[in-house]
């Protein structure tokens, strides 16, 4: 579990100086649509009939798939000064705690 203060004070790219931002996490699902160009060129090259190489193997399974124990997470920030808001990307985490502080 890591903690991050509510209020952090970084750089705001619409001031142009650092300023005191409010931090809220980014709910799932928005990272990525999932169709990158490795699944474009599987989805191309599945289609007609005969052997496809490597597209003919089956995939990975869902077991080895989910070996991984932590998340990536989405922290949105939102400047005090200007509201502007934007999503800054945290490293892997086990979980992350948003802590008020006084
Ligand atoms: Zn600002």
């Amino acid at each position: 579990m890591v903690k991050i203060p509510a209020k952090m004070r970084t750089h705001c790219p619409k001031c142009g100086k650092h300023t005191t931002m409010t931090v809220r996490q980014e709910k799932g699902g928005r990272r990525g649509s999932g169709m990158v160009a490795g699944t474009r060129r599987a989805v191309r090259n599945k289609k007609g009939s005969g052997n496809k190489g490597k597209y003919s193997k089956k995939a990975i399974s869902q077991s080895k798939m989910a070996s991984k124990t932590s998340q990536k997470v989405d922290l949105r920030l939102t400047c005090d000064v200007c509201k502007a808001t934007w999503v800054r990307n945290y490293p892997r985490s086990r979980g992350v705690e948003i802590v008020k502080s006084a």
